[in-house]
């Protein structure tokens, strides 16, 4: 059975462009990539949040990127929209489900996108852009990820340098317009920034606990706690290497089913919910390696002892109550 679901991540826009640029055949509606609407209808999608990226060492310009990808991103719901149509404000998500439509919410995954700018923000927030991450994997304008060393791939945490002034300004312009700031590559320092600026909810789009996997691109317990005091929403990431550590065999949904748990364990059944990073990851070794997998993992969860409403929970309604208090 279908049980609805909101992901909050995935990055089917830049293989679509990856796609286009070289002159191969590239369609939303049915593709060889992990999402297209056939297979979100297939598992329930009710909504489905497509980043806007930009590799800040292989892009001249994160803005004109950006606005490239959100170009192709309203071609392809255009074309396709008897099944799928975007929300810029809370409405229309239940307009799009009453006819059967699923809704599509824009995000940026990279602050540098508004290169600093309130202008350039107010832009991308004009062209539907509800969500940004403050960082990827590069420091920026506005602030700090966590380190990776290029060499051999190692993360570890950076509790020192977080937001910089630009980037404080630009969170607090993200709550006055109605924008979900997100944390989700951020460092731990930039996090707790967030925190302190935010008053109400933030979210972390696709990051898993660090506590049964030591990546750190995911949250530790004390972050867990902070982001649930603010009511605030971390989506489950599909990847392998932020599920399990170097763990080489086939991650299934009891896998993912253990983060879920151990969110609700720290931070309560309000704080977890699904950004499955979808085509920004290998899927390969995933047992719920497509969107229309998705009631396989709703059931593994109520076989693990969640109720049937905290699997709604996990699904769609808490970042439906999140999106609730920040869109207008
Ligand atoms: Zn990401």
């Amino acid at each position: 059975m279908k049980h609805k679901f909101i992901d909050m991540h995935c990055d089917t826009i830049s293989e679509l462009y990856r796609r286009k640029i070289v002159g191969k055949p590239y369609s939303l509606f049915e593709n060889d990539l992990d999402i297209d609407i056939k297979r979100l209808a297939a598992g329930g999608a009710y909504i489905q949040c497509f980043a806007m990226f930009a590799y800040l060492t292989k892009v001249d310009s994160a803005y004109a990127h950006a606005e490239a990808l959100t170009d192709i991103y309203y071609e392809e719901l255009e074309k396709y929209k008897d099944y799928i149509a975007p929300v810029f404000c809370l409405a229309d998500i239940e307009k799009n489900e009453k006819v059967g439509k699923i809704s599509a919410l824009l995000t940026l995954e990279e602050g540098e996108c508004c290169e600093g700018s309130t202008e350039k923000l107010k832009h991308f927030y004009d062209r539907g852009a509800r969500m940004m991450n403050i960082t990827w994997n590069f420091k920026n304008s506005l602030g700090h990820p966590n380190h990776i060393d290029v060499n051999n791939g190692s993360v570890s945490p950076d509790t020192e340098n977080g937001l910089t002034e630009k980037g404080k300004e630009i969170v607090e312009y993200m709550c006055e317009l109605g924008m979900t700031v997100d944390v989700s590559h951020s460092s731990d320092k930039s996090f707790y920034d967030v925190a302190d600026i935010v008053k109400g909810p933030f979210v972390a789009s696709h990051s898993n606990c660090r506590q049964l996997c030591g990546h750190t691109r995911n949250l530790t317990d004390d972050m867990i706690r902070v982001l649930a005091d603010h009511g605030g929403v971390s989506g489950l990431n599909y990847c392998p290497a932020f599920i399990k550590d170097g763990h080489p065999d086939a991650i299934t949904a009891d896998d993912f089913a253990d983060h879920v748990l151990h969110f609700i364990k720290v931070g309560g059944e309000d704080v977890v919910g699904l950004g499955s990073d979808y085509d920004g990851i290998s899927s390969r070794r995933l047992q719920i390696k497509d969107p229309s997998y998705a009631p396989l993992l709703w059931e593994t969860l109520v076989k693990r002892g969640l109720t049937e409403d905290q699997a709604d929970k996990v699904f769609y309604k808490n970042v439906l109550r999140v999106l609730s208090d920040i869109i207008k």
